[in-house]
C-alpha cells in the first residue's frame, strides 16, 4: 500500500480524554480506560490539528470520555480552528455552563452534538447513572440554538429507550437539531458487558425500521435522519469505520492513532503514537493502518464478493471477538454465516432493569 493508492483521511476524531462525569453501561471508549496523567497535552493536541489539516482532513470532532473535562477545551476548539479545521464538538453537554459555551463557539466551535441517553428523565437517569441528565441537557440544547449553531442530537438506542423512539425524534425537532442520529447500540467494550440488559428484540427492531422509514419521508428537508440499524439483526454488515484506513482516524488521549474505536481488542497489531510518530507516516506507512486496506487480506467469500466495495467485509473487531478470526467476515454477514451466527449467543435478556445489574463504565 503507498501513497498514490491510499486516499487522503478526511475526517479527525479527537478522542481529547476518557473522563465523564456520566456513566453509559454502551459507552465506546475502551473497558480499560486511559487516565489523566498520560493525556496529551494543549501543545501535543495543536499539533496533531496542524499535522491532520495538512494531511488532507477537513473535519475534526473533539470528543470524550466528555471533552469538556478538560480545562483547556477553549484553547483546543482555538488551535483546531487556527489549523483551518471544521470544529465539531461532541458532547453530553454536562459541564458546559451558558459562559463557557460562549467562550468555546467565540473560540472557533462550528457545530455541536448533543448526545441523548433517553427522552425519559427516569430512563436517562438509569443510564447516564446521573441525576437530571436529561434537564440539564435540554437546558443546553436550547443555548445552542439561542445562538444559532447548528444541532446535532445523537441518540443511542436499545430495548430500554427503543419504544420511545418516535417522542425521541419529535424531541430533536423541538429542540431545533438540523440533523438526529439515531444509532443503535454496537456491542463492543462496555455495550458487551450489557448486552442481556441492552439488546432490542426482533419486533423492536423491524418496527424501528419502519419508523425511522416513515420520519426520513415525512421530516425531508426539515430534520435530516443518519440511522445505524440493529446489527444482529442485518443481513449484511455496516462499512464499518467507511473501511479501515479509508477515511478517518482516532487520536486517543495518550496519543495512540486508531482506525477504530475498538481497534485496540485487535492486540496483533501495534498502533502507533504521535508523540514518536507523524500523522501522515501513521496513515501511509503503519502496519496497523495497512493491516485490512485493499482486499489482500480477506478470506475468500468477501474477497470474490460484489459487495467487498460497499461494506469492505464489515467490522474486524466483531470478526475477532465473535469468530476468534480478525480476517474473517463480519458475523453478521448472511452470505459468510447463514446461520445467524450473531443471534444465536447465549444472550440472555433481562425482564427487570435495577441499576445494580448494570455496568456501568466508570467516571475516570
Ligand atoms: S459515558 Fe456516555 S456520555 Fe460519557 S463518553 Fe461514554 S457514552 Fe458518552
Ligand atoms: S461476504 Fe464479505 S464482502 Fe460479502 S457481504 Fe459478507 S462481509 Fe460483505
Amino acid at each position: 500500500m503507498n501513497q498514490v493508492t491510499t486516499p487522503a483521511p478526511q475526517v479527525l476524531l479527537a478522542e481529547v480524554t476518557h473522563r465523564c462525569p456520566l456513566q453509559c453501561p454502551y459507552c465506546s471508549n475502551p473497558t480499560e480506560l486511559i487516565k489523566k496523567d498520560v493525556e496529551l497535552s494543549t501543545a501535543d493536541w495543536a499539533r496533531v490539528f496542524e499535522e491532520s489539516a495538512e494531511l488532507g482532513v477537513l473535519q475534526v470532532s473533539i470528543s470524550g470520555g466528555e471533552p469538556a473535562a478538560r480545562r483547556d477545551l477553549t484553547e483546543l476548539i482555538g488551535a483546531a480552528h487556527e489549523a483551518d479545521l471544521y470544529v465539531n464538538l461532541i458532547t453530553s453537554g454536562i459541564g458546559i455552563t451558558k459562559d463557557r459555551l460562549n467562550d468555546l463557539v467565540g473560540a472557533g466551535c462550528d457545530h455541536i452534538q448533543l448526545s441523548l441517553q433517553d427522552v425519559d428523565p427516569d430512563g436517562a437517569k438509569l443510564i447516564s447513572n446521573l441525576n437530571k441528565s436529561l434537564e440539564r441537557k435540554l437546558e443546553f440544547a436550547k443555548w445552542v440554538t439561542d445562538i444559532s449553531v447548528p444541532l446535532t442530537v445523537n441518540a443511542v438506542m436499545h430495548r430500554l429507550n427503543l419504544d420511545r423512539l418516535p417522542e425521541t425524534i419529535k424531541l430533536a425537532q423541538e429542540l431545533g437539531a438540523r440533523r438526529l442520529e439515531i444509532a443503535n447500540v454496537q456491542y463492543h467494550g462496555w455495550a458487551a458487558l450489557n448486552k442481556n440488559l441492552l439488546m432490542p428484540t426482533q419486533e423492536q427492531s423491524d418496527r424501528t425500521n419502519q419508523i425511522v422509514k416513515e420520519a426520513r419521508e415525512s421530516l425531508e428537508g426539515q430534520l435530516l435522519i443518519d440511522y445505524v440499524p440493529v446489527d444482529h439483526y442485518a443481513e449484511y454488515p455496516k462499512p464499518c469505520m467507511n473501511g479501515w484506513g479509508r477515511v478517518a482516524l482516532i487520536v486517543a488521549p495518550d496519543g495512540s492513532v486508531l482506525p477504530c474505536h475498538n481497534a485496540t481488542t485487535l492486540t496483533h497489531l501495534a498502533f502507533p503514537n504521535v508523540i514518536n510518530h507523524s500523522l501522515e507516516n501513521v496513515w501511509y506507512e503503519s502496519d496497523a493502518f495497512n493491516a485490512y486496506r485493499g482486499d489482500t487480506w480477506m478470506h475468500d467469500i468477501c474477497r470474490t464478493c460484489d459487495r467487498k466495495e460497499i461494506d469492505f467485509g464489515g467490522c474486524r473487531c466483531q470478526a475477532l471477538s465473535i469468530l476468534g478470526d480478525a480476517s474473517a467476515a463480519d458475523p453478521v454477514c448472511s452470505r459468510a454465516h447463514p446461520h445467524a451466527l450473531v443471534i444465536d449467543d447465549d444472550t440472555q435478556v433481562l425482564e427487570l432493569v435495577e441499576p445494580d445489574l448494570i455496568t456501568y463504565r466508570p467516571n475516570a
